[in-house]
């Protein structure tokens, strides 16, 4: 069949608009089960799953993130249409976050990333090398050395006899994984150890 250049660009635009209208829902749905019927690959792969609410760890606008899993493991992650920072959308290194979990291997089949940290590591002061530790280790250490530090370090009144209440000796590093209420909450029990020295990725 001979096919002219405005026959191809009907067709052409049919077939654009009838793909828009089926990932849009205005198309009549098609059962998935029907054989040889049309199959949505993307329904297919998070049908059973669970999804879970999360904030996209990366940077400081915080997008909120579904994350499906099935048994466990992510299966899926896509925008949260119903977060009112990004409504769905995701920069293209929220848009990566499954390759945050998984990685591909040399035949491109999705598995665990090898590099990502499930455990406790530390590093002692002057050591080269990181050892494993529990939580519970971790949290009473680092609770022990806050206190230790704000003990010794604490000043009430500076040179020039002015009320200062502050620790300099400690500093604070917030995270783009908390929201607004949870860096509020930080920031409040970082000024009641007189912590001046506080930061964050997004400077919230
Ligand atoms: S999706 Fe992009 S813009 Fe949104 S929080 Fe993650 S890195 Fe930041």
């Amino acid at each position: 069949m001979k096919i002219s250049r405005r026959s191809f660009l009907w067709i052409s635009g049919a077939a654009i608009t009838g793909s828009l209208a089926l990932k849009l829902g205005c198309a009549p749905k098609q059962p998935t089960t029907e054989p040889g019927g049309p199959v949505d690959v993307e329904d297919l792969r998070i049908q059973y799953a669970e999804t879970t609410t999360a904030i996209c760890p990366i940077c400081g606008v915080g997008c909120g993130i579904l994350v499906y899993t099935e048994n466990g493991k992510i299966v899926a992650t896509e925008g949260d249409p119903d977060h009112p920072i990004n409504e769905g959308a995701l920069c293209s290194k929220g848009s990566a976050l499954f390759n945050m979990y998984y990685t591909y291997n040399e035949k491109g089949e999705a598995v665990p990333n090898p590099q990502r940290m499930t455990k406790v590591l530390y590093r002692a002061p002057k050591s080269k090398d990181w050892e494993v530790k529990d939580w519970d280790w971790a949290l009473t250490t680092i609770a022990e050395r806050v206190k230790k530090t704000r003990d010794e370090y604490f000043q009430e009144k500076n040179k020039d006899g002015v009320t200062v209440n502050r620790c300099t000796a400690l500093a604070w590093l917030g995270s783009a994984m908390c929201n607004n209420e949870e860096n509020y909450l930080f920031q409040k029990f970082c000024r009641s150890l007189g912590i001046t020295n506080v930061d964050h990725c997004a400077r919230l």
